[in-house]
């Protein structure tokens, strides 16, 4: 084991995001990389916005994706509670260490005249942001603010000095002491707020690399001050955590990928049947690179090689196009057995099956799987080319066409086909692949002197229900004799 402790501390609200789980992803392959420890953290501090059902939905993510952490929910660990909110009395008792050691001091200013002299800054042509004046108030006046029913938020006292770290992703990095105001660690309420929650947590848990996206840049000069603050206070014992902030992700029209956009949400993946290994794969690249041109690659290869300094500062595109592309690579490396396991969750949802599907049945879907294997970029698309093999089993409903293809396929002319197909095929003794060619071949292309697409079109709509199936004759094959007849005859126009 290093002593590298790296987070991922998301906050529960709303729906698991592409942008979040790049976040993950790249803390756990750094703790991986190097031996240390993946904390996972909740950081439930806003009732009004965290729900357990996000708090639940974050688990559940992580597991999906397999990014297993050592400590955190669940799994517990020496410096729990992991969420936020369990950890009430901690922060109360950091903050009251600030104030007393006049680190943090109240502020009676109320929001309108914030409000106001921020405009006045504006006007002037100062930098707006909080002024100071609660900074050194008298005891009376402070007593004055309280007569009046003024309750008071906690500001954090910057320091006047610039603030400078050496990113890990963005080299050296310095904020302008103006332009990082006094800020608020805890509300008029008593409520903690992120600005002291998260690096206060970051101490506690002795975390020494903070990995994260670049929308928090602005935060940590301000983290850095606080983290000064504990450790002048003793609370802080080893070094500042290094912090490397990862590029944004753009999306559609070059503006940054949004947390509304559709392919930003990870229950879209999910419910379009993405593997966790593709999506992965696929966020690894958003500014990273595993080098010698490879894009395809597993979780614990890009963690065997996996490089803060080697995190591109640019922003990254997001590629939904690309991101599919390289599922569809894993839907191929994938064995026939093991996506039949994965594609079983789809067919029930689908309604293929209405109960789980017997040994036999999951045979014949690793099967067919190679059949339609290169043509599939999610396992949902497998569903829609694989059904057909089950309906009319118990367990599953009665088979359909869909009535689009009926109509364009199943029309007058197949009729005569059909009657010379199912002929042919009632014929066969041998079910298999070769001598069901064989006998569709002597019926419809000699016999009917058909061109292949007029001769088999019709045959695979009535067996399949649609144009795009996998190949027909193993198709019939692995639809058995009685299957294939009863649903050619019951297509054929009377
Ligand atoms: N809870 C914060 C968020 O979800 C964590 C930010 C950080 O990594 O510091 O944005
Ligand atoms: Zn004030």
């Amino acid at each position: 084991m290093s002593n590298v402790r790296v987070r991922f501390c998301p906050s529960p609200t709303g729906n698991p995001h592409v942008g979040m789980v790049r976040t993950a992803l790249f803390n756990w392959a750094y703790a991986r990389h190097t031996g240390g420890t993946f904390v996972f953290r909740i950081e439930d501090t806003d009732t009004a916005r965290d729900s357990e059902q996000s708090y639940k939905d974050l688990l559940d993510s992580l597991r999906w994706l397999g990014l297993d952490w050592d400590e955190g929910p669940e799994v517990g660990g020496p410096f729990g509670p992991y969420r936020q909110s369990e950890r009430m009395d901690i922060y109360a008792d950091v903050a009251q260490k600030l104030l007393d050691g006049g680190y943090a001091y109240h502020c009676y200013c109320s929001p309108e005249e914030l409000e106001e002299r921020r405009e006045a800054a504006k006007a002037a042509s100062k930098t707006p942001g909080y002024d100071g004046k609660c900074r050194t108030l008298t005891n009376e006046q402070k007593d004055a603010y309280l007569s009046e029913g003024r309750k008071a938020v906690v500001r954090f006292r910057m320091p006047d000095t610039d603030s400078t770290w050496t990113d890990l992703v963005r080299g050296d990095v310095t904020f302008a002491a103006e332009h990082v105001p006094d800020y608020v660690i805890v509300r008029a309420t008593g409520e903690p707020l992120y600005t002291l929650v998260n690096p206060v947590d970051d101490v506690l848990m002795e975390i020494t690399h903070v990995l994260r996206g670049e929308d928090l840049l602005s935060s940590t000069p301000r983290q850095l001050a606080l983290f000064d603050a504990l450790s002048a206070l003793g609370i802080a014992k080893g070094p500042r955590p290094l912090y490397g902030h990862l590029p944004y992700v753009m999306g559609e029209g070059n503006k940054k990928l949004s947390k509304r956009d559709p392919e930003s949400s990870l229950l879209m993946y999910r419910t379009e049947g993405y593997l966790p290994e593709g999506l992965i794969n696929y966020l690894a690249l958003l500014g990273w690179s595993f080098g010698e041109d490879r894009e395809f690659f597993s979780k614990e290869e890009m963690a065997q090689v996996f490089d803060v300094a080697r995190v591109n500062a640019n922003p990254a595109r997001f590629d939904l196009r690309k991101c599919t592309a390289i599922n569809g690579e894993w839907m191929r490396a994938l064995s026939a057995e093991d996506l039949a396991i994965r594609l079983v969750p789809f067919l029930k949802q689908a309604g293929v099956f209405t109960v789980d599907p017997t040994a036999e049945q999951l045979a014949t879907l690793a099967l067919a799987i190679p059949l339609v294997q290169e043509r599939m970029e999610t396992l949902r698309q497998g569903v829609g080319m694989l059904g057909f093999l089950y309906y009319d089993q118990a367990g599953s409903p009665a088979f359909a066409v869909d009535p689009d293809e009926a109509e364009k396929v199943l029309t007058d002319e197949a009729t005569p086909v059909l009657r010379a197909a199912l002929s042919a095929l009632e014929s066969v003794d041998q079910w298999n692949t070769e001598n069901i060619e064989q006998a569709l071949r002597a019926a419809l292309i000699d016999g009917l002197e058909l061109k292949p697409k007029f001769a088999f079109g019709p045959v695979r709509v009535a067996v399949t229900g649609r144009r795009v199936s996998p190949p027909l004759f193993e198709s019939l094959e692995l639809l058995g004799k009685e299957r294939s007849l009863s649903r050619i005859a019951h297509a054929v126009k009377d």
